[in-house]
């Protein structure tokens, strides 16, 4: 296995993990015991905001005229393309059942959950699109409750254009309030919310962390944390193209990681040289993110050839994984460990990110090695079911009897006997 560091990381995201986590607890638990007030506290004291928490109606209107309107078209544009692409995946949940036995019928049903939590990020940058992918999501799923949710800026609000999609999209409430106390008071049924069973969208280390200490209590679509991204390159890519594309990703946040992957030195090198000078020409907010993103979090890794490039991509499970090369079918069946894969050139995570269809809220951290992203499958319960007729549950019963015994679960077996007795009174049962 040959692979060169021609550039390594010197931060991971776990640098920082149980600071975050005692933070966070901290927060969990008073808002957990002081409610409203105590998340109107860290409100104002993390986002500076002591405005309405719950949107009325008139604000959402008044937000929404804000909104230009080609920017409105472009919303709609996003929402039907995330709307349709989410139907055709609930087109693949079917209710089924079988006769598992003769006069033994067992059935499959999907359920959506009943409240959705849906928390659209709005720290660093406006996001816009995390609104399409988690609140259009769980109204094509058939959730009756849908929250929206997102920090509000100092003194303002929440961003026109983040109101006005959770709106179009479907959101049944409208919260004011990011970070922790955001995820707590959907969990907690704060203002009056219709407690959460599900919590989705992604968000800083701090709202990660506080999905990851909350499940159980509330469902999760996963761990979205710092945004990463892979870029896997051969000979044919374009060493601008490659090195706008990290760069586009890299402008998440100081800590999202970008990989490059390729079998070619001199790419390497290249994009090496360009991005620089890229990240420089960014505004000021994304350059400085970029900036520590690729200093600190980037690698840059020379492979002996692709099948060792699919296998070190593989490695990292990446949230968003790129491939600029030759025979892309070759690599779609390769691949198994990604968030969402972006085929060609002729694509970018961007447009995954903002309008394909596809949903980004995705795995992070690794997380692709055993999920994929948010869907509609992720709001709806597989759940089972079983009817028999009396001749029908004879031979279940019998089984059922004998393998209790031999666990020592009396319990269960005299459950079985009990049945076995009252429909078969002439027959004898060992
Ligand atoms: P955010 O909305 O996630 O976080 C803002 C909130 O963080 C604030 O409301 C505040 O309450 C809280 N906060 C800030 N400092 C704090 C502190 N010291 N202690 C406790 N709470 C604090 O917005 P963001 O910060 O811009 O982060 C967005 C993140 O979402 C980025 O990391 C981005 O990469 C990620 N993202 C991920 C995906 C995905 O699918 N994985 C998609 C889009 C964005």
């Amino acid at each position: 296995m040959s692979r060169e560091y021609l550039k390594k990381a010197t931060l991971t995201s776990k640098s920082d993990a149980s600071e975050v986590h005692a933070t966070v607890q901290g927060i969990l638990s008073d808002i957990e015991a002081g409610g409203d007030a105590k998340a109107l506290e860290y409100a104002a004291k993390f986002d500076q905001y002591d405005g309405n928490t719950l949107l009325t109606q008139q604000e959402i209107d008044a937000a929404c005229e804000q909104v230009p309107d080609k920017l409105k078209a472009d919303i709609q544009f996003a929402h039907d393309n995330v709307r349709r692409f989410a139907e055709m995946q609930k087109s693949t949940v079917a209710d089924v059942e079988m006769e598992i036995l003769p006069g033994f019928v067992a059935g499959q049903k999907a359920i959506p959950v009943d409240a959705a939590g849906c928390y659209a990020p709005g720290g660093r940058y406006s996001h816009i699109a995390s609104a399409i992918m988690t609140v259009t999501t769980a109204k094509v799923a058939g959730c009756r409750h849908i929250t929206a949710c997102s920090p509000p800026r100092p003194g303002v609000g929440i961003a026109p254009a983040i109101v006005y999609a959770a709106h179009i999209c479907g959101a049944d409430k409208i919260m004011a309030m990011g970070g922790v106390q955001g995820v707590a008071a959907m969990t907690y049924g704060l203002f009056g919310l219709p407690k959460a069973n599900i919590l989705v969208g992604p968000g800083n280390q701090f709202v990660a962390e506080a999905k990851r200490i909350l499940f159980g209590k509330v469902g999760i679509d996963m761990i979205a944390g710092p945004t990463d991204s892979l870029i896997l390159a051969d000979h044919t890519a374009d060493a601008h193209i490659v090195a706008t594309d990290l760069v586009s990703q890299a402008e998440h946040g100081y800590n999202s990681p970008v990989w490059l992957v390729t079998d070619q030195r001199d790419l390497a090198e290249k994009v090496m040289d360009l991005v620089p000078g890229l990240i420089e020409d960014l505004p000021e907010l994304n350059r400085d993110n970029a900036f520590a993103a690729w200093r600190d979090y980037a690698e840059v890794i020379v492979c002996a050839d692709r099948e060792e490039m699919a296998a070190c991509s593989d490695d990292y499970a990446p949230e968003h994984l790129t491939v600029q090369a030759e025979d892309l079918d070759w690599w779609l069946n390769r691949l198994t460990c990604y968030g969402s894969l972006f085929l060609g050139e002729e694509t970018t995570v961007s447009y995954g990110d903002k309008a394909t269809g596809t949903n980004h809220v995705l795995p992070t951290s690794g997380a692709a090695s055993y999920t994929g992203g948010l869907s509609v499958h992720k709001y709806m319960k597989i759940v089972t079911w079983q009817r028999a007729t009396r001749e029908g549950s004879k031979s279940v019963a019998e089984a059922t009897a004998r393998i209790s015994r031999l666990e020592g679960m009396e319990g269960h077996a005299r459950a079985a006997d009990v049945r076995l007795a009252k429909y078969f009174p002439r027959e004898n049962f060992d």
